[in-house]
Order: structure tokens, then sequence, then C-alpha cells
């Protein structure tokens, strides 16, 4: 029944005990969370945008542009999360299971998300010659290679050429290679590519240490973590490739089915990254950009603003965890989140949320947030009466 059940603290007591104000609060999240992300989004944007060889004016006009609508989702899910916090504690009168958590994310990831694709939709109307052509296509794009995305239905022209090298499916569209070199030749180039993206977030870092500890320099081209990101964006490359393929030997056609198989099969290598930040952003992507097509091609239902509900459904999933059950969510999730809100994540009164049964506090060794008395409805207990 404790599940059920409402505690009568305020928001002040529960959330945002650094601050009595709920609107001082809403204030610090958003603008730590705009500074975080801005962070986050930079050098992101900075590496794609050299990836996909872009030209000097895509620099100096579009850059900043793209950067800034990233950011401002990230911060607006953010600050709108506290907001829904504080709405709905006023409105309840207190707090149940799922209203700190779910209750709160899931209006603020909505409208987040919401933003974010009116900001895309205008962004891609304006530049846009042919449809899909966001950040994450053109991502998507490179990584799997212009081979494996699905054209429109029917518009695929099936050239049987007769491939000398060896073995190559009829309706297989990399006309220079074989299947297997093929297959081989995509892990290659995407391990090269996720070996040297992660050299270089190393670089100021091993920059810094270059004086102090130059025995440490080597680590820089010689580390776990090089091959981590080389050997998910290697695997996920050729084990998408490789199921095409395989799934054209097999069936002996073309079919944007099998993209969506291969897509999901390529998740699998999301076991050798834990980034969650990178590899669940690549993974929904393909996924969304797969439904998408699936639907164009008339094999899935089309359910109105469904990415958009899903997104918001699986975002508010995760705060619920990270509000009710810390030691269950994934840690780099965790730490993301702690990030986001320059550790404010972690001050939340916890020891009180555990009549919920949830061993909400169990990771934060007793933590008890130091509170103003003048502004709690219940005193929190060691204090005099
Ligand atoms: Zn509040
Ligand atoms: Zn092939």
């Amino acid at each position: 029944m404790a599940a059920l059940s409402k505690i009568p603290y305020n928001c002040y007591e529960i959330g945002h005990t650094w601050d009595p104000s709920c609107v001082h609060s809403a204030f610090d999240i958003t603008r730590g969370a705009l500074e975080v992300s801005f962070k986050i989004y930079a050098p992101l944007y900075l590496i794609a945008a050299v990836l996909r060889r872009k030209k000097k004016d895509y620099y100096l006009k579009r850059l900043l542009p793209e950067i800034l609508w990233s950011t401002s989702f990230l911060t607006t899910n953010g600050g709108l999360y506290i907001v829904f916090f504080c709405i709905f504690r006023k409105l309840l009168g207190g707090f149940y299971s799922w209203s700190a958590g779910f209750g709160a994310a899931l209006p603020a990831s909505y409208i987040a998300i919401l933003l974010e694709r009116k900001i895309e939709i205008c962004v891609s109307r304006c530049r846009s010659k042919d449809g899909l052509k966001g950040f994450a296509f053109s991502a998507l794009k490179f990584i799997v290679g212009k081979e494996e995305i699905p054209s429109h239905s029917g518009t695929a022209e099936h050239i049987s050429t007769i491939c000398k090298q060896g073995p190559r499916h009829r309706c297989c569209k990399h006309h220079q290679d074989n299947c297997i070199s093929y297959c081989v030749k995509g892990f290659i180039r995407m391990f090269s590519v996720g070996y040297l993206i992660q050299c270089c977030l190393k670089v100021p870092s091993a920059f810094r240490q270059m004086f102090s500890k130059p025995s440490r320099l080597p680590s820089l081209f010689y580390n776990k973590e090089n091959f981590q990101l080389g050997a998910f964006l290697g695997s996920f490359v050729s084990i998408y490739k490789g199921t095409s393929c395989l799934l054209r030997w097999l069936r002996n056609i073309d079919d944007e089915l099998h993209a969506l198989i291969a897509g999901f099969l390529a998740g699998i290598s999301m076991f050798f990254y834990k980034s969650t930040t990178i590899s669940m952003y690549l993974f929904s992507k393909l996924v969304e950009t797969m439904y998408f097509k699936g639907i164009e091609a008339g094999r899935f239902p089309y359910f109105p603003h469904a990415d958009t509900v899903l997104y918001a459904v699986s975002t508010a999933i995760c705060f619920q965890a990270a509000v009710m059950e810390v030691q269950n969510l994934r840690p780099s999730y965790w730490k993301f989140l702690l990030r986001l809100t320059k550790g404010r994540f972690a001050l939340m009164n916890r020891q009180l949320l555990d009549v919920f049964g949830t061993q909400a506090s169990r990771d934060f060794k007793g933590f008890v947030p130091k509170l103003d008395p003048r502004f709690t409805t219940v005193l929190p207990p060691g204090l005099p009466q």
C-alpha cells in the first residue's frame, strides 16, 4: 500500500533542497543545463562537421545555430522537469511514488521533444532538397554507408552486373566489392574512425599532462577506450552490412525490412561501448529512420507523434529510476544527469522517499540535506520540536 500513498512534504524538502524558492531553483537548473549541454554539443557538432567535410560557409553561418538548437533541447528538458516537479507538488499537495520522477518528467520531455521537432522541421524545410536530411540521417549515412540506406520503394534499380572479384548478390548495391570484402572494409573504416575520434577527445587532457607526466603520453594512442569506440562502430557497421547482404542472399530480394532486422542486430555491438549518449542516440535514430522508412513502404502503421510519445515515455522512465532507484539506472546515464544538473540531482532528500519501498536512498550513504526549518512543513528527524 505504501507505493500508492502520498507523502505530505513540500518540494523544497524533497527536491530542490539547495534553495527554498521554486523559481530560483528552476532558474539554477536551467542555467546549469544550458552551460553543460553547450559543452556537450559544441565538440560533437564540430567533430561531425569535420567528418562530413563541411565547407567554410557552414562553420561561419550554420554551426553555432545548430549547436544552440540542440542545447536548447536538453536545457528545456532539464528546466521543465523541475518546473513540473513543483507544479505537481502544488496540485497534489504532496508526492506520490510516481509524481516526483515519471509524472514530472513526462510532460517535460514531451514538450522538449516537440519543440526540437518544430525547430528541426523548420530547419529542414529551409535547407532540404529531398526530405529527410537531418544531422542524424547524415551521421547514419556516414556510418553504414549510402548503399545500405533504404531507398524509396520501387525506385531501386537492380543492376545485375557480374562482379568479377567474388560473390556479390545481384541486389547488393556495393558494385565495387564482393559481399565479404564489403563488410570487412566497413569494419576497418569505422574502426579507424572510432579510434581517431576517441584519440582526438583525449588530446586536451594529454596536452595538459605532457609536461607533468610525459610517460603517460603513449596511453593517448594505446588505451582500452580508443578500441572500445572503434570496436563499437566497426562491429555496428559490419553486423549491419553483413546481415543485409546475408538476407539478400537468403531471400533473393532487396527489402526494406532487411534494414530493420539488420539495425536491431547491429544494436548488439553496443556491448562494446558503454557510452549511453552515443550508442543510445545512434540506436534510437536508426530505429526511428527505419520506422519511417517502413511507414513509407506501407509496412508499419502510422501513429501520429509515435516517436515523440515513445521518447517522452522512455525518458520519464529513466527519470523515475533516477529519483526512486538510482541503483537500477545505468551508471553512465546517472553520471550524465548529475553532470547536466551540476550535481543537484544527488541533493534530493531520498531518505524521505524510502517509504515507497524502492530503497531510494541506498546509494547515498545516509545523505540528509541541511534544510532551513522556516520553510519545511514536517520537521526533519533529530531537530528539536
Ligand atoms: Zn518547488
Ligand atoms: Zn552484398
